[in-house]
C-alpha cells in the first residue's frame, strides 16, 4: 500500500494532536507533535534563564539542544537532552513563551530540518502551524483544523486542570489568543492554510466525528495513484 505524509495544521487547541494521535494510530503510522519540540527548546531557555527574545542568544544555545521521541504507554514523549520533559512542557510559562521562540528564524531551521528527516520514509502523521507549507509541502494529505476560539479555551481549560495545573479561564483564552496572534504574523513561516489544505472545523464535532472524517480523507489520498 503507498504510504504517504499526513500534514494537520491550525490555531492553538484546536485538537491537532487528538487527531493526529488518532490517524496516527489507526493507519499504524508514526506520530510527530512539531509543538513540543518548540515547547522542549523555551522549557531549555527557560531553565537556563536566556532570555526568548534575545536571539542571539536563543541561537547560541542551539548546539546544546537535543531533542527525540519515545513511546511510552500509550502516550508519546517528548524529550530533552535525554530527560523526559513531557509534562514539564504543557506548563504555561513555556506556553506563554513558546510564540516568541518560534519566530526566531534559527530555530525554525534547526526545528524544520529535524522534522523533514523523521519524515523522509513516510507513514508519519505530523501537527503543528507550518507542515503543510514548509515541513512538508509536497504532504499527500494536508487538514488544516479550526475550531470556535471559546470552545477551544474551554477544551485546553478542561485538558489543563484534568492534569493538575492550576489556571484561570481567562488566562488560557488570553494564552490562545496571543500565541494565534503570533504565529499568524511572524515573518518566518507564519501560520496560514496552505492552498490544498482541506478545512475540517471541528466546533461540533466529537473526537471519533472528527477522526472518521479524517480516515476517510487518509484513505483516499492513500488510494490515490502516485503522480
Ligand atoms: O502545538 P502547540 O500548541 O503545542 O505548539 C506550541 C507553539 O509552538 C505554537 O503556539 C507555535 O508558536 C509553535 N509552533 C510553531 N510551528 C510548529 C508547531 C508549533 O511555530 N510547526
Amino acid at each position: 500500500m503507498k504510504k504517504i505524509v499526513i500534514a494537520i495544521d491550525g490555531y492553538s487547541s484546536c485538537g491537532k494532536s487528538t487527531l493526529a494521535k488518532g490517524l496516527a494510530a489507526a493507519l499504524g503510522y508514526a506520530y510527530i507533535d512539531s509543538g513540543a519540540m518548540y515547547r522542549a527548546v523555551t522549557l531549555y531557555l527557560l531553565r537556563h534563564n536566556i532570555d526568548p527574545a534575545d536571539e542571539e542568544a536563543v541561537a547560541g544555545a542551539l548546539p546544546y539542544i537535543t531533542i527525540h521521541f519515545e513511546n511510552i504507554g500509550l502516550g508519546n514523549h517528548t524529550f530533552l537532552n535525554g530527560e523526559d520533559v513531557e509534562a514539564d512542557i504543557r506548563q504555561m510559562d513555556v506556553s506563554e513563551n513558546v510564540s516568541q521562540v518560534s519566530i526566531i528564524s534559527a530555530v525554525r531551521r534547526a526545528m524544520v530540518k529535524q522534522q523533514k528527516a523523521l519524515g523522509r520514509r513516510k507513514s508519519i502523521v505530523m501537527d503543528g502551524r507550518d507542515i503543510g507549507t514548509v515541513v512538508f509541502p509536497e504532504a499527500e494529505l494536508k487538514i488544516f483544523l479550526t475550531a470556535d476560539p471559546e470552545v477551544r479555551a474551554q477544551r485546553r481549560y478542561k485538558e489543563l486542570t484534568e492534569k493538575g495545573v492550576e489556571v484561570a479561564i481567562e488566562a488560557v483564552r488570553r494564552n490562545l489568543a496571543e500565541r494565534d496572534r503570533i504565529d499568524s504574523t511572524r515573518m518566518d513561516s507564519p501560520l496560514r492554510q496552505a492552498e490544498d489544505a482541506i478545512v475540517l472545523d471541528n466546533t461540533n464535532l466529537t473526537p471519533d466525528e472528527q477522526l472518521e472524517k479524517a480516515i476517510a480523507l487518509a484513505e483516499a489520498a492513500i488510494l490515490q495513484p502516485a503522480d
